[in-house]
């Protein structure tokens, strides 16, 4: 069985301790490689081959990190078969979502971070007559990337390109549950020329390798995408050591269609924004709020197209939804259907497995779910489940929607449907939520701000925000 390796100071090795975890293929249910086990010591390593690297990475001209960085954009789109059929193994992901948004989403953020960098400066304030101050933007120095499996390298990409375009060198570990494309990384990065201990990816449980580098002191900042109870903890591990946070945390999104909005769009947007990935992206819309007056046809449409969704096998063009991610996640989702049910919702469609034919009986399809007739503060409506399970609910105000929207603990992303501009601002205002989308979803430009509020994190990603993150201001006064 192939066993994947922990890249390190610009090669490939064993973990320090020889042991390995299974990795699983969500769509068999089979094990079908190994990924090392790592721990502190193999962080340790890594810290040193960083420290080693760091004068070499953080001195060299903007113009040469910049480039070496397109290399790297240009090896991931070089082998994006190799990279979109791992990606769609490993995580469950239709083959079709893996080559149209995450792997091509990968080469956009190396590439946009490598030239953003070209562009960044910081600030000079003149003060008249006594002087001027310039603000420096430093490095950090060693810096930790955390990330999550449901899109794996598109993440894993996203922190670690900003965090290396501002001439740091990276840590980084990937989900224990989606390792592959990260293991495949280390080669792309040694054919684009980064220079040894720039970039090290370790992989490992994150109660163990995880903890390590959030806990080693010299990695000075820790840049982290998963659950909001992963981020609490790492939270109250990092600041007693002064460490920078950026915490992208879980969400409950709020999908709220008014009567007026454009039906056709609305309708194939939110088959999209429910389920795309399993229903596995935080910036899903699990809550679908609707208009009184048309919720009927609202139900009876959107849940025909839902019963009708094609669940296959990842590699079937058919497939609009591959399987979940893990054993234990499928047991997650389920055990939601069943709590929405005691919660006294009713199941329109889904709620339960698919079960494909031999060979692949025992992977982790689910049927998309759409229940109905649940309060907005119960627990199916307040906990993010994660994956192809939303819920409906009728509103009858703007007032109403907007306090049932802000009801949870999370603030991620809203989603509005309306051709009523003076709503669509006054709702967009009001939502707890650090992203709006107005008769759109996931409609995304790297530039601006990503990130969300209340229990959905802390700091921005994207565009300056991740440069910013990822450099620290050193301000300079001189005298007239
Ligand atoms: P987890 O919080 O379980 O894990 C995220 C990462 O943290 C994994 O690499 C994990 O390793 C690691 N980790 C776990 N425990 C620790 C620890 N004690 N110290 C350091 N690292 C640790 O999240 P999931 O992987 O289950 O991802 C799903 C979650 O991610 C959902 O809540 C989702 O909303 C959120 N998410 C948020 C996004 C956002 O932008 N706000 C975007 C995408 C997802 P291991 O896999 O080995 O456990």
């Amino acid at each position: 069985m192939e066993k994947l390796q922990n890249f390190i100071d610009g090669k490939y090795c064993a973990p320090a301790n020889g042991n390995y975890i299974d990795n699983y293929e969500p769509a068999s249910g089979m094990v079908y490689c190994q990924i090392p086990n790592s721990d502190a010591e193999d962080v340790e390593l890594a810290v040193k081959a960083a420290e080693r690297a760091f004068p070499i990475w953080s001195k060299m001209s903007i113009d040469e990190r910049s480039a070496i960085l397109v290399k790297l954009s240009q090896g991931i789109e070089a082998r994006m078969d190799e990279f979109v059929k791992a990606e769609s193994r490993d995580n469950g992901k239709p083959l079709s979502l893996a080559a149209h948004v995450d792997i091509p989403r990968a080469v956009s953020n190396f590439h946009f971070f490598a030239t953003a960098i070209l562009h960044y400066a910081s600030e000079s304030h003149n003060m008249e007559g006594v002087g001027v101050n310039y603000t420096l933007r430093k490095p950090l120095g060693i810096v930790g990337c955390i990330s999550p499996w449901n899109l794996p390298l598109y993440l894993f990409s996203w922190k670690i390109a900003p965090a290396l375009a501002a001439g740091n060198c990276v840590i980084a570990k990937p989900s224990e549950v989606t390792p592959y494309t990260a293991y495949l990384l280390g080669k792309v990065a040694q054919e684009a020329g980064l220079p040894d201990g720039v970039l090290n990816i370790l992989h490992g449980e994150g109660g163990a390798a995880g903890d390590a580098i959030v806990k080693h002191p010299k990695i000075k900042a820790i840049s982290f995408t998963g659950g909001t109870k992963t981020g609490e903890y790492i939270a109250r591990t990092a600041a007693p050591m002064f460490k920078k946070l950026s915490l992208e945390l879980g969400g409950k999104n709020p999908n709220i269609i008014f009567a007026d909005c454009d039906w056709k769009e609305m309708m194939s947007t939110t088959l999209r924004s429910s389920f795309a990935n399993q229903g596995q992206i935080c910036l899903c819309g699990s809550r679908i709020f609707v208009e009184r007056s048309i919720y009927d046809k609202f139900k009876e449409e959107f849940v025909q197209k839902v019963a009708s969704t094609v669940v296959a096998h990842p590699d079937d063009p058919t497939a609009k939804l591959g399987a979940v991610v893990s054993k234990m996640h499928l047991e997650k989702v389920l055990s939601y259907v069943e709590l929405a049910k005691e919660e006294g919702g009713t199941v329109l469609t889904g709620g339960e497995r698919v079960v494909l034919d031999a060979p692949y009986e025992n992977g982790y399809y689910l049927r998309p779910t759409v229940i109905e007739g649940l309060a907005y503060d119960c627990r199916t409506n307040q906990e993010e489940i994660f994956g192809p399970v939303v819920t409906i609910t009728p509103f009858d105000s703007e007032e109403e929607v907007l306090m049932m929207a802000n009801s949870t603990q999370y603030g991620l992303s809203a989603t509005l449907w309306t051709s009523n501009l003076q709503r669509a601002h006054r709702m967009a205002n009001e939502i707890d939520a650090g992203i709006v989308w107005i008769n759109a979803w996931l409609v995304r430009d790297l530039r601006t701000p990503f990130g969300g509020v209340k229990a959905s994190g802390v700091g921005r990603e994207g565009g300056w925000e991740a440069l910013r993150f990822f450099t620290e201001p050193k301000n300079v006064f001189v005298k007239y």
